[in-house]
């Protein structure tokens, strides 16, 4: 007897609270059952029911070889069998730390966690201790993970300090967070001119991901990297959607702006539990047990994880890779725009390697106030009608979505068939 998708959920509600163990996961911003999966395969997932869908959402960023890679699958169930978890150090761990090394020469030394939280919180604490300064300056939209003092929404104006956005946050736990606007570099100068020798760090996703996507505007990654080096402070890119997604090298490859700190999740670990955090070798000796900041994991350089991991960076340095990626996005983003134009319906889409952004407004927006201007409800509409006809886009408005290799032309074509019916369902409702 399968159990259906409401009644997974109606079960999954009893124990489990809002039926999820991550909250976007629960379909409250667009309504209806979620989807509870039971295999997965290249661009497809199937759920509990049976049904299948072509899948954008890739784990929210992991599956960039398309799901359950058979290399990748052969690389965890051989490490399996010699041992899940030491506690002690393994060759893999220093294997993946090279590898990302390597790739990121801005990664001088790596450390290795077992999320983006875990790699986002540990890396602000290292710019803490080694500046020997409190403040740190975050940008509206742009998300690192729920530790407490990133959880902050800009206060009221400029130059504010931020308000906790979460209930069980303390406002002092937040007092040295600023919040400023995304793309504004005049407004990190405004800052530093400021609180400039209190000021620890500029964490930033480098390409936002998760207010839906937001590309930087010219010269912004550049005037951080510019502010930062005037005033000691240490510039923290936050790639852990971005890095291997957008390109070989994450966005500092892609625009030559070396950060101090790098933060990377998601594609590292291939779809099983692994961040990273690294940079300046000088930075990363103030991290215990060579320094005083205070940073541990039970479970950190999982050799099972860096089975996964290891596979996976092999197979995406393969020659070509990221072109075709970035190819078969655009083939998304351009036939998404066509088919909008053809449905008279205000749309507007762009893309980056395999990361790619759904905006109904007219134009492609570059801050958080001009996404969330957006028509939500075309999203919603637009979503569920989808979802109906088997094609799975991330249960929310204010999320990018992702391209696997595994999304071939046949794969996008369809996608786009259904899509075009989306959108005059959307056309005929207003
Ligand atoms: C997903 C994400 C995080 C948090 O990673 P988790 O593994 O979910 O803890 C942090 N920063 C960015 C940019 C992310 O996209």
């Amino acid at each position: 007897m399968t159990s259906t998708n409401a009644e997974l959920f109606d079960r999954a509600c009893r124990t489990i609270p809002g039926g999820v163990n991550s909250p976007v996961r629960a379909f409250r911003s667009v309504g209806g059952t979620p989807r509870f999966l039971k295999r997965a395969s290249g661009p497809h997932v199937w759920d509990a029911e049976g049904t299948q869908y072509i899948d954008y959402v890739g784990s929210w960023g992991p599956a960039i070889l398309g799901h359950a890679h058979p290399d990748v699958i052969r690389a965890v169930q051989e490490a399996a069998v010699d041992g899940l978890s030491f506690g002690a150090p393994t060759e893999a761990e220093i294997e993946l730390a090279e590898t990302l090394a390597a790739r990121l020469p801005s990664m001088e030394q790596v450390r290795l966690v077992s999320s983006g939280t875990e790699a986002t919180m540990s890396a602000i604490r290292l710019a803490r201790g080694f500046t020997g300064r409190p403040k740190l300056i975050k940008f509206e939209g742009c998300y690192h993970g729920h530790a407490d003092s990133l959880l902050v929404k800009a206060g009221s104006g400029l130059l504010t300090l931020g308000n906790p956005n979460s209930a069980g946050v303390p406002p002092e736990f937040v007092a040295h967070t600023l919040v400023l606007p995304f793309n504004d570099v005049e407004a990190v100068r405004q800052a530093f001119a400021q609180w400039g020798p209190e000021i620890a760090c500029v964490i930033v996703e480098p390409v936002a991901g998760n207010m839906n996507l937001i590309q930087p505007a010219p010269g912004f990654l550049q005037g951080l990297r510019e502010v930062c080096t005037e005033y000691g402070a240490l510039l923290i890119f936050d790639e852990v959607m971005t890095g291997f997604r957008v390109g070989p090298q994450g966005v500092q490859g892609l625009t030559g702006i070396r950060p101090d700190l790098t933060t990377l999740g998601k594609v590292i670990g291939g779809g099983m539990p692994v961040g990273a955090f690294g940079g300046r070798r000088d930075v990363m000796a103030q991290i215990a047990p060579l320094g005083p900041v205070y940073q541990a994991g039970t479970l950190s350089g999982n050799p099972v994880a860096m089975a996964a991991g290891l596979a996976t960076m092999a197979l995406i340095g393969a020659p070509g890779f990221y072109e075709r990626l970035a190819q078969q996005t655009n083939r998304l983003v351009e036939g998404l725009r066509e088919r909008a134009a053809m449905a008279g319906v205000p749309f507007a889409a762009d893309g980056i390697g395999g990361m790619f952004g759904l905006y109904f407004s007219e134009t492609v927006p570059t801050s958080f106030a001009e996404v969330t201007a957006g028509d939500v409800g075309a999203f919603k509409t637009f979503f569920q009608a989808c979802l109906a006809q088997g094609v799975y886009f991330a249960p929310s408005a204010f999320e990018a979505g992702f391209v696997s290799i595994t999304h071939d032309d046949a794969v996008i074509d369809r996608t786009l068939d259904v899509a075009e019916s989306a959108f005059r369902t959307l056309a005929q409702s207003r």
